[in-house]
């Protein structure tokens, strides 16, 4: 059998979720398990946060009728809300609560009759110009869905574009312009995204909303004292299939890309692009083989890539290559590929199994 494989660290994860929590003592948390869970499994994550999560967080019905279908029975929130009529009546039978961030989707809601009233999450645009109403508009709209039959709580969300630069000064901009409209509405308050969790409390509201933070992912950066304390929640592991020595002026894989400078052992490792492994990973990605740190040589292919062996001692085929995890952080990958943390572990393709544990 391939040896690839992803070790997700369940405790690690639940550890995350009690940080996010511990920033504002008293104020709840939808755990986001959008993109099955970033990668690390919606159903396992969500049953591990099960008799803690406030809510879970989903970008669309298909993951919310996942872990309904699973037996989670928490609060589960519709994060950008319904796209089509027909999700109405599946939000109403499976209790799920949703945001409303446009007049289509108010429309729709507003001519829709509950059997039982759901939770709803006005959004508003207060800078980052994706989703959300104006803030004029907001308040008009939330006098309309107070009065609405089919509304039980009626809170009041956000979503930040810049909260992981902690010196810029737009977030406590959207911040302003949020709150000041919102002041006096009636309401639960929703803003904080992982980045604000760690580092805006003023920003926190009532419900903190962490995602990549309950990964234990940093959202920043730099490093952080509070993200400094987060247990990443995912190893990415795989062996080395065939090894080779090569002399000086060699070129390694398609392309040529990388051609040794010096007698160089090569180790070809079972990962590629074809299981999520970036091909515009540079030579000098650093993974770990048999825990000594060394670096990616030459381009990925799709089954597999080449590593450099030459500073790893007595390594044969059958050697264990991390990619990402608690010794290798998945943010230091991301830099050496164009990417950023989160594209490497939602990007995982199913032919990489997922190992539970905790
Ligand atoms: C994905 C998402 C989050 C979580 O963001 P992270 O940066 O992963 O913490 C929070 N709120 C909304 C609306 C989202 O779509």
């Amino acid at each position: 059998m391939r040896a690839l494989r992803a070790e997700v660290d369940l405790d690690a994860i639940r550890h995350n979720y009690r940080l996010a929590k511990q920033q504002k003592p008293g104020a709840r948390a939808v755990a986001t398990v959008k993109a099955n869970a970033y990668g690390h499994g919606a159903v396992q994550v969500a049953r591990a946060l099960a008799d803690e999560a406030d809510a879970f967080g989903v970008a669309c019905i298909e993951e919310a009728i996942e872990l309904r279908e699973a037996g989670i029975e928490r609060p589960i929130l519709l994060l950008e809300g319904f796209f089509a009529a027909d999700e109405l009546p599946l939000i109403d039978s499976l209790r799920l609560s949703t945001a409303i961030h446009c007049e289509e989707q108010l429309a729709l809601f507003a001519s829709y009759s509950f059997k039982q009233p759901v939770d709803v999450w006005l959004k508003m645009d207060s800078g980052m110009h994706r989703l959300g109403f104006f803030p004029e508009r907001f308040v008009e709209v939330f006098a309309l869905l107070q009065r609405h039959p089919g509304v039980a709580t009626l809170g009041k969300m956000t979503h930040f574009a810049r909260a992981d630069e902690l010196s810029c000064d737009y977030t406590r901009k959207q911040w302003h312009t949020f709150s000041e409209t919102i002041a006096s509405l009636p309401g639960p308050v929703s803003a904080s995204n992982s980045p604000a969790t760690l580092g805006w409390p003023m920003a926190h509201g009532d419900w903190l909303r962490p995602g990549l933070m309950l990964y234990g992912i940093s959202p920043y950066a730099e490093s952080h004292p509070l993200a400094d304390q987060l247990k990443p929640a995912m190893c990415i592991s795989s062996e080395v299939i065939a090894v080779r020595d090569l002399s000086v002026g060699e070129p390694v894989g398609y392309g040529g890309r990388f051609v040794t400078t010096a007698p160089t052992r090569v180790g070809v490792v079972a990962m590629g692009y074809g299981d999520g492994f970036p091909r515009q990973a540079v030579d000098g990605t650093p993974v770990l083989v048999n825990g000594v740190r060394t670096r990616l040589i030459g381009r990925v292919s799709m089954d597999m890539l080449t590593v450099d062996l030459t500073p790893v001692e007595g390594v044969a085929a059958g050697a264990r290559v991390e990619f990402w995890g608690s010794d290798l952080k998945v943010a230091e990958v991301a830099s050496y590929c164009d990417a950023i943390p989160y594209e490497l572990v939602t990007k995982l393709t199913r032919r990489v199994p997922l190992f539970y544990k905790g």
